[in-house]
């Protein structure tokens, strides 16, 4: 017998009328979790728990998904932001993963266009680089074959004089040529809360702030969870015919629930981004850059006004809660950027945040570089009917819902049905539809800053935001682009959301500390 505790908000939330499907209250939704008993549960609201819950709601299933955090908090806030075939893979030799990325590319470009959109690439090729022009040329043709040449256009070889007419800022001395391409760009945070608000609207029973502390049984199955509400305390049990572990790094403190002492399922690799002023870098878009510290291919990216470099790839002993960048890794970055963009001189001065993630990767056992290690998936049926997924790409998310899916059906004895989200577009939020009935919501909340007090008010009553912190950090990027990390802003920002979620003063006052708290654990520096 497990005690229900839904939270109840005082004083009555305010709502705005906005035409978006708003959020089911938080209150109904705990009941129901509580309530209904479901055929899939998915522990986790990363990419991968968003789109296998979406993908099972429109095949029929009845669906429940429980986040710890909020959507999108670990992994898939963290990423490079990139739908992308992966020219690193080709490489080390994934060809079929380049294919089936590549393909992702190209639904995610005409069903989410709103989220997801063309990216140019350029990739300069200097003097004694480790990738000549000639191998970087054969690689992007056989890119684009992969692509079966439905990417967004063909690769282009640049003259040297080419390659400065895109991007006048690289550095001159050594530059033998190199290469246009294309991937994609994304919001990766967004692209998962679209996920999320489908799946609700397809009928599943979604609530962040709700961890699984233990895994209940019937007889000898597997036959749901039980959670923890973060906000309004109470434990309770969802029952459900299945249970999916779609916790990412996490996922092997879920399978220790279930067996104590099975092998590692995931093996973590550390990954560094800086956010830069993009006034400083010079770069037009987007640029392919090998380091001229250790050879590694990484990016500089166009982000708004700004430019993220990135990323690191480096094996790890953090946990995927006390994960930091490293002033080393901060260096590293500079430092590879100043090497193509020499006149930049960039340091540490320049760095407006930097922020780390851990790649989920499927333990393979191997002792190779952490950049060779596979980004394929594996899906994992335990004795008593677990079913947990590791590795993959943000990119490959819906093919390997997908996948997941089909076992789960499998396992709830039906035969798999066609999953629909390779043609259905994801949903599109609108906050115009708000300033439409006050234009004060038009204004910025951060001066230079895209984000309009609408997009807040929006996130708070059609986005599932319900912590200051969701605001700031996943539904828009305030907290990236701003030196500190959004604390100027988030008064204002606590009290233009306060009537449609009911925060009292005191409940404005703990979130603020709440924030702070979890701003300098996403962005404080290690000294290492
Ligand atoms: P997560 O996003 O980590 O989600 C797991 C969720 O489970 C978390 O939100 C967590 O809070 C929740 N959880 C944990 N425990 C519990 C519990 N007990 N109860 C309930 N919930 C729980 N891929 C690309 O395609 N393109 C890129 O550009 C790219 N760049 C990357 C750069 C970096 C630095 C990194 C680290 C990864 C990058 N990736 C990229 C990979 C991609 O980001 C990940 O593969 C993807 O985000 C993993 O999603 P996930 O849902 O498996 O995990």
């Amino acid at each position: 017998m497990w005690l229900v505790v839904p939270s109840v908000p005082t004083p009555a939330p305010r709502r705005y009328l906005s035409p978006a499907m708003p959020t089911p209250r938080r209150a109904d939704t705990l009941s129901r979790l509580a309530r209904e008993p479901f055929d899939l549960l998915v522990i986790g609201g990363g990419i991968n728990g968003a789109g296998i819950a979406r993908d099972a709601a429109l095949r029929g299933l009845s669906v429940a998904l429980v986040e710890r955090d909020d959507f999108a908090s670990g992994t898939s806030s963290r990423s490079s932001r990139l739908i992308h075939g992966g020219v690193r893979y080709l490489e080390h030799g994934y060809l079929h993963l380049v294919f089936e990325a590549s393909r992702e590319r190209r639904i995610l470009l005409d069903t989410a266009p709103h989220l997801v959109q063309p990216l140019a690439f350029t990739w300069p090729v200097f003097r004694g680089d480790r990738i000549p022009r000639w191998k970087l040329g054969a690689g992007l043709w056989l890119y684009d074959l992969l692509a079966t040449f439905k990417n967004v256009d063909r690769h282009r070889s640049l003259s040297a004089a080419g390659v400065l007419e895109r991007e006048p800022h690289v550095r001159r001395n050594g530059l033998r040529g190199g290469a246009l391409y294309y991937d994609a760009a994304t919001n990766d945070a967004r692209l998962t809360i679209a996920n999320i608000i489908d799946a609700a609207t397809s009928g599943a029973a979604i609530a962040n702030y709700c961890a699984v502390t233990a895994l209940t049984r019937d007889g000898a199955r597997v036959s749901g969870a039980t959670v923890r509400d973060a906000i309004g305390g109470g434990e309770f049990a969802v029952r459900a015919r299945r249970t999916v572990n779609a916790a990412g790094p996490w996922s092997d403190t879920i399978r220790q629930l279930d067996e104590a002492g099975h092998t590692p399922g995931v093996q973590g690799t550390k990954g560094v981004h800086i956010e830069v002023p993009r006034d400083r870098v010079g770069n037009r878009e987007a640029v392919t850059v090998i380091s001229q510290v250790d050879g590694r291919v990484m990016f500089v990216l166009p982000a708004g006004a700004d430019t993220i470099i990135g990323t690191t790839d480096t094996p790890t002993v953090s946990t995927p809660d006390n994960v930091r960048a490293h002033e080393g890794d901060i260096d590293y970055l500079l430092r590879s950027a100043n090497g193509t963009f020499p006149d930049a001189r960039l340091t540490r001065d320049d760095v407006i945040s930097s922020w780390a993630g851990i790649r989920p990767l499927i333990a393979s056992g191997s002792t190779g570089s952490p950049a060779s290690a596979s980004r394929e998936h594996a899906i994992h049926s335990s004795v008593a009917g677990l079913i947990s997924v590791s590795g993959g790409k943000l990119t490959t998310y819906r093919s390997m819902s997908a996948e997941v899916v089909d076992v789960a059906e499998r396992a709830l004895g039906r035969s798999p049905t066609r999953a629909i989200t390779g043609t259905r577009a994801l949903p599109r939020s609108d906050p115009d539809a708000l300033i439409r009935r006050d234009v004060t919501l038009a204004e910025p909340v951060v001066t230079g800053l895209p984000h309009r007090r609408a997009d807040f008010v929006c996130a708070a009553e059609s986005e599932f935001a319900c912590r200051l912190g969701d605001f700031m950090i996943r539904r828009t990027h305030v907290a990236f682009e701003t030196r500190d990390h959004g604390r100027a802003a988030a008064p204002e920002v606590a009290r233009l959301v306060a009537p449609v979620l009911g925060w009292t003063d005191a409940d404005i006052t703990r979130e603020l500390a709440t924030y702070d708290a979890e701003v300098r654990r996403l962005f404080s520096v290690d000294p290492r």
